[in-house]
């Protein structure tokens, strides 16, 4: 066990996953180095999830595994928004916790590590501030998570909107922009950094400088960062929320080069009655008329979105709505969750009355309907070259209609993929990581496309405005 030495794990979003990062730099800048391997290890750190049910099960999980494994003079910490929520409690069911650091304070993992070295600790040390909001942000570490030549950069913590269903207001408080040239700045590093793909995120991005007396606020960091850094080939947005994709967002996207036609929207549900008991923007209508300015603006747009199915009183008509909405509308990523009860929210009087297997049924035929949509979306790539960002070597069972042989593949994402959750592409060849390269796409699989590179086109030649 090296006395300076940290194991960092990171579970849930992309927003606690720069959380995580942001933690482990400013170990780093305290004379810390990471280390993959917990036993080698002075202080175990875990950057716990508390969203929903699943994911609180998997960071008890993982913090009763580390403490199971614990050796003496381990410190063992828990963070995150597991701890914000449910502190003593996750104490409780993991005897072994050190240390309690809620996701507030993120920015206080040193004075806490420091507290927990110096002397014996009879009791776990909690560090959960009452702070309203999460805290001033800018503590001298980037507020940003590099995989590869991509980077997410968080433009805000925290959530002003009213879902029923979500705790997210509770564990981090209200919407809170960061500074717009803070951001620019760390734009120019990670532009510095090779970086080709930059993705915006908070719990909301369309919510960005409402607290810092912007109007349109997204539009406007997207206007200055498409200028600040023109050589970063894709900027993204995730996050977005009905209602707030304004005439000037999607302007600004259509008219910007480097902005990939991508947004992410989740919407939750398309029946009105069902959104309005959610609590979430019911006019259906904007929903319709907002998707098609922006297919218009955007012809090669892609829209991902998510829903919830199973949420308290949903009627199988209500249900159907909704396979209608996917069915007429065709996004081409989707994501779909079955509701989780979650206490202290404003659905919690409402209970969880809907049936597991009917929820199970309910999601398996969503994404069912989904899949087929998504397959025939990639089919219509066919024949197609588009920009993609390698990122990696792999090999892959082709039980799809893949015509590549697995020796040499290579991974990578079109403009069409975020990380992490939409598909990737997979190419005929070993080539360089973190490159962009031009890809003719000869196969389509439900989510994932196949190809090979297309050494007639180059990347400038693919600048998105142009048809593939
Ligand atoms: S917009 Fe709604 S679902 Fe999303 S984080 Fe905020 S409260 Fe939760």
């Amino acid at each position: 066990m090296k006395t300076k030495a940290f194991h960092l794990v990171s579970l849930g979003c992309a927003k606690n996953t720069v959380d995580s990062d942001s933690m482990a730099q400013l170990l780093i800048n305290d004379g810390y180095h990471l280390t993959e391997t917990p036993a080698q290890a002075k202080v175990l750190i875990v950057n716990t999830c508390g969203f929903i049910g699943p994911a609180r099960e998997e960071s008890l999980r993982v913090l009763q595994e580390l403490a199971a494994e614990k050796r003496p003079g381990q410190i063992l910490v828990a963070a995150g928004c597991l701890t914000q929520r449910y502190g003593s409690e996750v104490v409780k069911q993991v005897p072994g916790i050190d240390g309690i650091l809620g996701t507030r304070r993120w920015m206080d993992i040193v004075d806490l590590v420091q507290r927990l070295r110096k002397g014996k600790h009879p009791e776990p040390v909690y560090h959960l501030p009452d702070a309203p909001t999460v805290g001033s942000d800018e503590a001298g570490a980037l507020r940003v998570s590099i995989q590869g030549a991509s980077a997410y950069i968080k433009i805000a913590d925290g959530c002003r909107r009213p879902c029923a269903f979500c705790a997210i207001p509770l564990i981090k408080g209200t919407a809170v922009s960061r500074p717009v040239n803070v951001i620019l700045d760390e734009a120019r590093t990670l532009r510095d950094m090779g970086m080709h793909e930059i993705i915006l995120i908070a719990q909301d991005t369309t919510d960005y400088g409402h607290d810092l007396g912007m109007k349109d606020g997204l539009a406007q960091l997207l206007e200055q960062l498409a200028k600040v850094v023109p050589e970063v080939d894709w900027l993204r947005i995730l996050y977005a929320y009905p209602g707030y994709v304004t005439d000037r967002l999607i302007d600004v996207m259509a008219s910007t080069p480097n902005i990939v036609p991508y947004l992410d929207m989740p919407l939750q549900h398309a029946h009105p009655e069902m959104l309005r008991r959610m609590r979430r923007p019911a006019n259906i209508d904007w929903v319709y008329k907002t998707l098609e300015k922006m297919r218009r603006a955007m012809p090669d747009l892609a829209l991902r979105t998510t829903f919830i199915v199973g949420y308290p009183g949903e009627t199988e008509q209500e249900f159907q709505v909704l396979l209608d909405f996917v069915r007429e509308v065709q996004f081409d990523r989707l994501g779909a969750f079955q509701f989780s009860f979650e206490p202290g929210t404003t659905s919690e009087p409402l209970g969880d009355p809907i049936p597991a297997d009917v929820k199970q049924e309910r999601w398996q035929r969503l994404m069912e309907l989904q899949q087929g949509i998504s397959l025939q979306k990639n089919q219509s790539l066919v024949g197609k070259t588009l920009s993609v960002l390698v990122e990696g070597q792999g090999r892959v069972e082709n039980n799809g209609a893949a015509s590549v042989s697995p020796e040499k593949l290579t991974l990578g994402r079109s403009y069409r993929d975020a990380p992490e959750i939409d598909g990737m592409v997979l190419i005929e060849g070993e080539l360089p990581v973190g490159e962009m390269v031009p890809v003719r796409i000869t196969g389509a699989m439900a989510y994932d496309l196949t190809g090979v590179v297309d050494t007639a086109r180059t990347v400038i030649s693919l600048d998105r405005r142009q048809a593939p």
